[in-house]
């Protein structure tokens, strides 16, 4: 930090800069994430490795909560999936730049889920214009995420963006199939499976049924697999939380 200026000023703020993100990550831990797995950086929280959040949507998230507004909007405001208007086709864009095999793997992706037989639909579009969700590559040497997604926003729309990590390209087409159909879980609002509170980010709320206690091949886990198509706890979930 430069001191050319007022020190003393920039001290200040920065104090009152930690105490909202302290606040903040109270709430995402009294949401079930584990402190030592939230992580702040450039404005946004990242949670479990992979999973995004914006500050400014943590901030609404915790006003919202903190709001009475009636009984009628309560689930909604506990449980932050993609809203009716998006269900049933969540737009996904797959930039130019994003290898082959990580595009044809992010096509089996908006496949697997509208296949599912739920509400829940998504496809393809040719325009960013068009789309909700835009899938890009990144580059993280060595890092630990493989890709990364952000979550819904408080009103419902789908995460904006799922980052590839092209650190993994070595990964098979069949994992990376799994990997692009968890972050697009993501998207929608899944949380993993195998962590903290677990299917969902607010689990625990009389509408969330509880997950099964262990799930080792659901796709909501935080490791990758082959993929070998969705549990019976994956669709059970995804039935309940988008039926048709
Ligand atoms: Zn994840």
């Amino acid at each position: 930090m430069s001191c050319l200026f007022s020190c003393k000023k920039e001290e200040s703020e920065s104090t009152s800069h930690t105490k909202v993100v302290d606040s903040q990550i109270a709430y995402l831990n009294s949401k079930g994430f584990k402190k030592e797995n939230i992580e702040f950086k450039n404005g946004k929280f990242i949670l479990d490795n992979d999973i995004l959040i914006n500050q400014d949507e943590v901030a609404a998230r915790i006003k919202s909560e903190g709001t009475s507004d009636g009984p009628q909007t309560e689930h909604w405001r506990h449980r932050y999936i993609v809203s009716r208007t998006y269900q049933y086709d969540v737009r996904v864009y797959i930039d130019p730049a994003v290898p082959a095999d990580w595009q044809t793997a992010t096509q089996g992706a908006v496949t697997n889920w509208s296949t599912l037989g739920s509400g829940l639909g998504m496809s393809l579009v040719s325009t960013l214009f068009q789309a909700h969700t835009r899938v890009f590559a990144g580059y993280e040497s060595g890092a630990n995420w493989v890709a990364r997604a952000y979550l819904p926003t408080s009103n419902g729309r789908p995460g904006v963006s799922i980052e590839i990590n092209t650190y993994y390209n070595y990964l098979t087409p069949s994992e990376k199939l799994f990997a692009i159909t968890h972050e697009l879980g993501h998207t929608v609002g899944f949380n993993h499976t195998d962590q903290n509170v677990g299917f969902f980010i607010t689990s625990g709320t009389p509408w969330i049924p509880d997950p099964p206690q262990v799930d080792p091949y659901s796709v909501m886990n935080s490791f990758i697999l082959p993929w070998n198509g969705f549990t019976t706890g994956d669709v059970q979930a995804t039935r309940i939380l988008f039926p048709f």
